[in-house]
């Protein structure tokens, strides 16, 4: 394209992935981000004020919670900051923040009452949307963008699924105007090396157009890490969401972390030398293109 006349053209801005690989390093730097430890006032702490680099409008949702096995009340907090303009329609992108207290998948049985460090389970997710949050301070989104970062996440235990994705589900109910939302999109375990993101099955069901719209931008990119087929349907952030909130949902998740062979997940080994920038890039990529690109129609993804 050359000078006099030629359209202007909203540049579609760059994802930096040495600068989100540095926002992952600087949580797992704090240790474990478990509830009620250091490292979960002190990783609040910094996302509080990084988001306030890049917008006036950082909120932080503070609520309680009582889990039936243990003896006391955590405290808690979402941390919301919103981008764009102040009105209109919106979309939601989304995190969780906290990390498991115990690495119950440990093969070591004496080791897993210890906390993980959640580079990729926790930490990655939320580095991809603090980068995207500097991204939106250089070029703010031509669609206003809330970014939650979720707390109360992994605490569940596998019998009692309520006592997971227990943050997502507070933010959900509370939300005065959810029809505002035209959707959301939660990013979860999507710093693995070895990056393989099928469509998850319940964002399948219940966000087809959207799910579709998404891994379509992945395979414009030549992104071959989103994978054209059905994966497990996951128990997270999203169906809050959309159960509680009616906001269509979807979840960018790779589950099988390293793959279907071994498991990092809920382990010990979940550290940042399993996770790569690159991941951080593609999934960064994809969520900046769905930002800044057309908007898709989401007929059927709404109830
Ligand atoms: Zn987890």
């Amino acid at each position: 394209m050359f000078g006099f006349g030629a359209s202007v053209r909203t540049q579609t801005p760059e994802f930096n992935q040495e600068k989100a690989w540095d926002f992952l390093l600087a949580q797992t730097d704090l240790g474990p981000r478990a509830p009620g430890t250091d490292g979960h006032y002190l990783a609040r702490d910094l996302f509080v004020s990084t988001f306030r680099k890049y917008t006036d409008r950082v909120t932080e949702q503070e609520f309680t919670h009582t889990y039936p096995y243990e003896n006391n009340a955590y405290n808690f907090a979402n941390i919301i900051a919103e981008f764009g303009p102040e009105s209109g329609e919106r979309i939601l992108l989304g995190a969780h923040w906290d990390t498991r207290p115990w690495a119950d998948k440990e093969p070591d049985f004496r080791k897993r009452s210890q906390p993980i460090t959640g580079a990729n389970d926790g930490a990655s997710g939320v580095a991809v949307l603090l980068e995207l949050a500097r991204v939106f301070h250089e070029q703010p989104p031509p669609i206003p963008v809330t970014i939650v970062l979720f707390d109360a996440e992994d605490m569940g235990k596998s019998n009692m699924l309520d006592e997971y994705a227990v943050g997502s589900r507070y933010y959900a109910n509370q939300l005065e105007s959810p029809e505002h939302y035209r959707y959301a999109v939660v990013v979860d375990m999507v710093g693995d090396a070895d990056l393989r993101i099928p469509m998850e099955a319940n964002s399948l069901r219940i966000t087809p157009a959207l799910t579709r719209h998404i891994w379509g931008i992945a395979d414009s990119l030549g992104y071959d890490e989103f994978v054209d087929q059905a994966g497990d349907p996951i128990h997270d952030d999203h169906l809050m969401l959309y159960r509680h909130a009616g906001i269509p949902a979807v979840d960018i998740i790779d589950f099988h972390y390293p793959n279907r062979y071994q498991n990092f997940w809920h382990t010990l080994k979940d550290t940042p030398d399993k996770c790569s920038p690159r991941s951080l890039k593609i999934v960064g990529d994809v969520l900046v293109h769905l930002v800044y690109g057309n908007q898709p129609v989401l007929q059927g993804d709404r109830e």
